[in-house]
């Protein structure tokens, strides 16, 4: 393929990407944003293997058999609620192939690059190689805490803060050093076997080669520290920041491969994620910044007030009775609901309600499941029309209009004590006020926690009953009743 229609083909994949991104801002747009995506991707593949840079192609065929069938399984088998942990995965392995090609990069005697030019290029491999580590180490984390491999609760070490600074002088000082004894220029470090004249010649510092082992070290430290560090309720930050640092480490690997495309898609997909983090930091009220520092999503000093009251209990038959006597409802999706595949049944009640003239509407917590938009998809897939689901900030006028809320396997998105108890480990974090509304029915299987593992208020006031079982057996024994 000349050199000209590769660059054209990257042109046109760069676009296809752009449109890709737009395409996912919006519910109604979202799909054909997919097949945009993997046109553009389909079409990079292509015209990068077709551009004369692979040097084995059995090489390349066997390496995308294995990653391709390992991607397909991976995702045909994933279920709804483990899609968050499969992506915090795949974030990890960005990180881990910026670390491999910045090695592969480094320890390759051919590139041939001078003064100026070598600096650059070794300053690239240092800074693909630091973005990849953390990348790839704190996306393991972020997965093992997904999965509930390890405990959602945040580690606080005694002086974190200043281990951080002490990772980040160290790594500026090793960058310093590294482009001062990395200069292999002209003069070959010579490795001879001992007592013999059989020496080899190896265009690289060897002394360079180990600052970068320690700086990789203590980027991997970094990355540990840093999501070990975040508190449940904050995860959705760092699962947007870590998808961000994953494009970062894409577009250093472009610039180490000099691999225009690859550049232009890491800053598309780096640039896209840090606005997503942002506006998760706005969602929730934190700042960005003492969310990456970390402590978060611990009590503020005191204790959290302790949950006392009675429990009143509904069943399904109850529950169709207030849904019939009420002429507003608003429905809350959580996590719950994605772990009972609840979501079909829900809307085969909404439609039901609505032909008999209630109002329903549905209310989205921006971080309601494990993942960005997780309750949007969710509600995409039953097919409920987006006109009736709202976000947070339309909802929250309105609760005093509402007859009756019912929060489908959600907990920390309706929690009063992030509002009412400044020692609460989720303090300040926005949530659904539906308690202000007439009457809430909350359906979960038992009194226990959420991801943040808060004790919750809600479920012991007056105006709130419990219909306790797997959301989706509930709902369904709802549905009979009201057809009943
Ligand atoms: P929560 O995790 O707070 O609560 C979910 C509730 O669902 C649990 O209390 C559980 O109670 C109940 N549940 C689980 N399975 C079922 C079932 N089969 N049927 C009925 N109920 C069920 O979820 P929320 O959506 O309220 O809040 C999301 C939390 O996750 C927030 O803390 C958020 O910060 C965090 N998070 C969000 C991410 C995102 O990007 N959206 C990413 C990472 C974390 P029980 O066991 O009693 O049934």
């Amino acid at each position: 393929m000349s050199h000209s229609l590769v660059t054209m083909s990257y042109i046109v994949a760069t676009i296809l990407f752009i449109l890709s991104l737009s395409g996912l801002s919006n519910q109604e747009t979202a799909r054909k944003g997919n097949y945009y995506g993997m046109m553009g991707m389909a079409i990079a593949i292509i015209a990068t293997t077709l551009s004369g840079s692979v040097t084995s192609y059995v090489v390349l065929i066997v390496a995308m058999l294995i990653g391709g069938s390992i991607g397909y399984r991976a995702a045909s088998k994933v279920a709804m609620t483990q899609m968050p942990e499969l992506v915090a995965i795949m974030h990890s392995l960005v990180g881990m192939a910026a670390v491999v090609v910045g090695y592969a990069n480094f320890l390759d005697t051919h590139s041939g690059l001078m003064g100026v030019e070598k600096t650059i290029h070794e300053l690239e491999i240092y800074i693909g190689i630091l973005i990849g580590a953390v990348t790839f180490s704190g996306s393991v984390i972020a997965f093992c805490k997904l999965s509930e491999r390890i405990s959602g609760k945040p580690l606080l070490l005694p002086a974190r803060h200043w281990l951080n600074l002490t990772v980040l002088i160290s790594v500026v000082l090793l960058g310093y050093f590294f482009l001062n004894f990395g200069h292999a220029d002209a003069e070959y470090f010579r490795v001879c076997e001992t007592g013999t004249h059989n020496c080899t010649e190896v265009g690289y510092s060897p002394i360079a080669l180990i600052i970068l082992f320690i700086m990789t070290f203590f980027a991997l430290l970094f990355g540990v520290h840093m999501v070990m560090a975040i508190g449940g309720a904050d995860m959705p930050v760092v699962v947007s920041m870590l998808n961000s640092y994953s494009g970062w480490a894409a577009a250093a690997t472009g610039f180490m491969l000099n691999n225009d495309l690859l550049i232009v898609t890491g800053a598309l997909v780096g640039s896209s994620g840090a606005i997503l983090s942002y506006i998760m930091c706005r969602a929730m009220n934190r700042h960005f910044l003492s969310v990456i520092a970390g402590g978060f999503g611990t009590a503020s000093g005191g204790e959290a007030a302790a949950i006392e009251g009675e429990v009143q209990p509904i069943e399904a038959e109850e529950t169709a009775s207030v849904l019939l006597a009420a002429k507003n409802i608003i429905i809350i999706p959580g996590y719950g609901m994605a772990v009972a595949q609840a979501q079909h049944t829900v809307y085969e009640i909404t439609k039901l309600l609505r032909d008999k003239g209630k109002k329903v509407g549905f209310g989205i917590h921006p971080v309601a499941g494990r993942m960005p938009g997780h309750m949007n998809v969710l509600l995409a897939e039953a097919k409920v029309p987006y006109d009736i689901v709202f976000e947070m900030d339309e909802i929250n006028e309105d609760w005093g209009k509402v007859d009756v809320s019912i929060v489908i396997g959600a907990n920390d998105i309706v929690n009063p004590s992030a509002i009412t108890d400044p020692n609460s480990p989720i303090a300040g974090m926005p949530v659904l006020e539906c308690w202000k509304g007439e009457t809430t029915i909350v359906l979960k299987r038992s009194m226990a926690s959420g991801y943040a593992g808060v004790g919750n208020p809600l479920f012991v006031m007056d105006n709130t009953r419990m219909l306790f079982g797997d959301a989706n057996v509930t709902m369904q024994a709802v549905l009979k009743a009201l057809r009943g």
